[in-house]
């Protein structure tokens, strides 16, 4: 066993962990950090990287209906009053950053192809992002700088710019001096008389006790990969898609026995993604043509397909139907088939490398992942039927009242946009199943606007703070571009806030 001591600790090294150890550090304090695996970034690392500054305060208005009117408004205010000056925030503790389109309303995404893209609907916002270091950035030809996406980055240099805007703050970090524990897991809070003193963790195997003087940020992330947690919280399976398996919820369970309560805990950011049995992440899909559907498990179309949010499509998939237990169809849009046909077969591949499996090339033709049976074929849609369990009169009426709703100009039944549709009239005929794919969660131990966790008396408890998707300020539906700059804003205010607390 042995002991340390600091002032302020910081539990979890992602990007909000990085965020409150630097806030901290820069008010004064000594910090440390734990960090449960052999290197930090967390989900931080894995992201995309935008993140959205809105043009004013009426963007808390905004996120306060997304979150159906449960988020105490004071908190989101306090959150959007920081978030508009995020970029000097960045600047003032080392962070370069750049713009990612002039406009939020400009900013686009790859997926779904002809659809609406998921960033705010605001006026006057903006997407800024994290940039590698000049060596990266010389495998991009300049002129596609301002304006290359995330895919294209990809394919330029392999990654998206989650990674830089991790590197940067570990830079910054390191800059400091903070000292990071890795491989130390942090397992409880300790309290004398109610308030937190310090945190029980686990390094090589060996009990470790850290006594912080001033206070304790937790940023141990989500709970995406916890399947008791998912199954107890969400209300339909998930698989992962970006997320990975150590977001086991620790820190959920250590501020719940300090005696946290809990917010939104039914929260989440997902997709819909393929699932390969080879591999543990789901594959982004994309459609690269006009002429598909989504059907659920029967083969009927439910949804106007260009119009789902990238960050919420998992939610009309969700639809659960008791009536279907005694014929395993209670969930009977999990799966849910893009239909389409030989013409988008050949035109391009129909999901895009996925960088949680980026040793996977899908092939250009799709013709690799027919022959792994990922995707299912039928020379007929009836065959098809077959192959996929649907019901073959079903999925035949789907496709010739779409293929007529194409001629006519007109989708009778969800109004999808006519530019976006063409028949899906050229055999063989295919099917790729899509399932509800996490990104992440948002529930957690509730804090107030200082970043103070809420106890189930409705007060702080003392010296206790969190910050960051542990305990995100998004209550309901998800918007892009968000879960950084709350990370970043609470992380902020809570390492600030606990080197304010008078040392023990
Ligand atoms: C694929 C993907 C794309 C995304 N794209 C975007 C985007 O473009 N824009 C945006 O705003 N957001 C995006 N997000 C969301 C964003 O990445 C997260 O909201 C943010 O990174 C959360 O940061 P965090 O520090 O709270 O958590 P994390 O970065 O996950 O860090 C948590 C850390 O805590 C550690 N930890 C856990 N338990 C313990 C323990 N017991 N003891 C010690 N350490 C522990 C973990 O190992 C991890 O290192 C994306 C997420 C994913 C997965």
């Amino acid at each position: 066993m042995s002991w340390h001591e600091t002032d302020v600790l910081v539990v979890g090294y992602g990007g909000a962990g990085a965020v409150a150890a630097i806030a901290a550090h820069d008010a004064g304090a000594k910090v440390a950090v734990l960090e449960k695996l052999e290197s930090g970034g967390g989900a931080t690392r894995l992201s995309s990287g935008g993140i959205f500054i809105p043009g004013g305060p009426e963007f808390a208005d905004y996120l306060y209906s997304l979150s159906l009117g449960r988020m105490p408004k004071d908190v989101l205010d306090t959150f959007v009053r920081y978030n508009v000056d995020l970029e000097e925030y960045f600047a003032s503790i080392g962070v370069a950053v750049s713009h990612w389109g002039g406009n939020s309303q400009e900013v686009s995404v790859s997926y779904p192809p002809l659809g609406a893209p998921s960033w705010p609907k605001v006026h006057g916002g903006k997407l800024i992002r994290v940039h590698a270091t000049a060596a990266d950035e010389e495998a991009i030809p300049p002129e596609m700088w301002e304006k290359m996406t995330n895919n294209e980055r990809v394919f330029h240099i392999g990654r998206t710019y989650g990674i830089d805007l991790w590197l940067q703050l570990k830079a910054c970090v390191e800059a400091r001096g903070i000292p990071v524990f890795y491989n130390t897991r942090a397992m409880e809070l300790i309290m004398e008389k109610g308030v937190v003193t310090g945190v029980a963790a686990v390094k090589d195997g060996q009990e470790v006790f850290c006594k912080a003087k001033r206070g304790v940020v937790m940023t141990t992330g989500g709970f995406a990969g916890s399947v008791r947690m998912k199954e107890t919280y969400l209300t339909c399976p998930f698989e992962y898609l970006g997320t990975n398996d150590y977001c086991t919820g620790d820190g959920h369970f250590m501020c719940q026995k300090a005696g946290a309560r809990n917010w939104h805990m039914n929260a989440v950011c997902g997709q819909v993604g393929f699932k390969a049995p080879e591999f543990e992440q789901a594959f982004q899909p994309r459609a690269v043509s006009e002429a598909f559907v989504w059907v659920d498990r029967a083969g009927r179309r439910y949804t106007n397909e260009t119009v789902e949010k990238l960050h919420n499509a998992w939610r009309k998939v969700s639809l659960f139907d008791p009536e279907g237990l005694t014929e395993d169809r209670a969930w009977p849009r999990i799966p849910v088939y893009m239909v389409f046909d030989e013409t988008m077969r050949r035109k391009a591949p129909i999901s895009r490398d996925w960088r949680a499996n980026k040793d996977y090339s899908w092939s250009l033709d799709n013709m690799e992942e027919i022959k792994r049976g990922w995707i299912k074929q039928g020379e007929t849609l009836e065959e098809l039927a077959k192959a996929t369990g649907m019901e073959p009169k079903i999925l035949k009426t789907t496709i010739a009242d779409f293929n007529r709703y194409c001629r006519e100009g007109a989708d009778a039944e969800f109004g999808r946009d006519p530019k976006t549709m063409k028949p899906i009239d050229s055999g063989p005929f295919y099917a790729l199943p899509l399932v509800p794919a996490l990104i992440s969660t948002q529930g957690g131990p509730e804090h107030d606007k200082d970043a103070r966790v809420i106890g189930r008396d409705g007060q702080p408890i003392p010296r206790l703070y969190a910050a960051g998707e542990l305990s995100s300020v998004i209550g309901w539906l998800y918007e892009a571009g968000v879960g950084h700059a709350e990370s970043t804003v609470f992380a902020r205010l809570a390492g600030e806030n606990a080197a304010k607390e008078a040392p023990r």
